[in-house]
């Protein structure tokens, strides 16, 4: 988006860039256990700590108020909190510019016409593997089957513009890009390739050893297609390709090797109300505690929020040599 024509936001950091997106996450359970992203056996947080909906709402709704135009549900897989289709519904009132969601589709045969209904606008849904075998070895507990009528079940929704993202993992699933690629191409959807990050400590594989580059992954897709960059911008860290023959565009989202930090104009919000100013740095400000302190004042919200802004770090400091950097976890964290 083109920030010379958009309202100013009160959200800028030290280095002058603007906040106009957060990703919310709305609770750190799941029904998947993806190797990447968490541990085998996982230990939830208790209710008291998570925030509750209205909660959520109050943050949604404040950060709209300073200028954010642009929200992302995430989690944990945020179909699984109940209620959530009430926060959406809320959400979708505050008038965003775009409110989208990411989820690992399970839910979405049974939820994606409501999710429509209640205003959300964009769905991205995690897709690591076309083989129903593989598909259950990265996600331990995942039905590949469930996700793949789930998107279907997003397509007659009406939902435009589905993005697939795909974590691409040497060894696991790298031979799988073309195949993730057909099939966008077939289903009319785009497609982001993730750089595995190093969050939380997992026991599957280290991180070095599966890391496969963004641009390993293109020399993949360009041995069938070629790849032209385009102009899409869409407030994500994703640098976008098309293909001359189709509307499906592909992304790369490359922490490691395209440092995207220049232009973060992002921060997160876990479920326990952290506001982390940066993915890949330990800085956070607690906003439940001001939540609670405050049940019927914005206000103090509003400035907490305000004040924040700079402690947001220049940028982040991930490497792939097997040393966990941040210990949080991507479901608590917000994805
Ligand atoms: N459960 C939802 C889902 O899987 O789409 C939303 C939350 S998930 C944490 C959000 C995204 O983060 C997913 O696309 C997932 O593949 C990605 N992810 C999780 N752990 C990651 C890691 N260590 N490095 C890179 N991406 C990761
Ligand atoms: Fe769950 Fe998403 Fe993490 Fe997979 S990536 S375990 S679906 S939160």
């Amino acid at each position: 988006m083109n920030s010379l024509i958009t309202p100013a936001t009160q959200l800028v950091d030290r280095f002058g860039r603007q906040v106009r997106y957060v990703r919310l996450s709305v609770t750190d359970r799941c029904d998947f256990r993806c190797v990447y992203c968490m541990s085998e056996k996982m230990t939830f947080l208790p209710r008291d700590q998570v925030l509750t909906l209205e909660e959520i709402g109050r943050i949604a709704h404040v950060f709209t108020e300073l200028g954010v135009e642009k929200i992302r549900l995430t989690g944990g897989e945020p179909l699984v909190r109940r209620g959530v289709l009430e926060l959406v519904d809320y959400i979708g009132s505050l008038g965003l510019r775009d409110f989208a969601m990411t989820t690992n589709g399970s839910q979405l045969p049974h939820m994606a016409k409501a999710l429509k209904a209640a205003g959300l606008k964009r769905l991205n849904v995690s897709l690591d593997s076309l083989d129903a075998d593989k598909f259950r070895r990265i996600t331990r507990i995942g039905d590949l089957n469930k996700v793949l009528e789930g998107i279907d079940a997003a397509r007659e929704a009406g939902f435009e513009r589905i993005k697939l993202n795909a974590v691409v993992m040497r060894g696991r699933n790298d031979d799988e890009v073309l195949d993730l690629v057909e099939l966008a191409r077939e289903r009319g959807l785009d497609i982001s390739f993730i750089e595995e990050m190093p969050l939380g400590h997992i026991s599957d594989h280290t991180r070095d050893e599966t890391y496969c580059s963004s641009d390993d992954v293109r020399d993949i897709i360009e041995t069938r297609y070629s790849l032209s960059p385009t102009s899409t911008q869409t407030a994500g860290p994703s640098r976008y390709y098309a293909m001359a023959d189709s509307d499906s565009q592909i992304g790369f989202i490359s922490p490691h090797s395209h440092n995207f930090c220049g232009d973060c104009n992002r921060v997160r919000v876990t479920v326990e109300g952290r506001l982390l100013l940066c993915l890949g740095n330990e800085h956070s400000v607690d906003l439940k505690e001001v939540l609670r302190q405050y049940p019927k004042d914005n206000e103090p919200l509003r400035q907490t929020i305000i004040d924040a802004m700079d402690l947001k770090p220049e940028k982040h400091h991930f490497t792939t040599d097997g040393d966990v950097q941040i210990v949080r976890f991507m479901n608590t964290t917000g994805g």
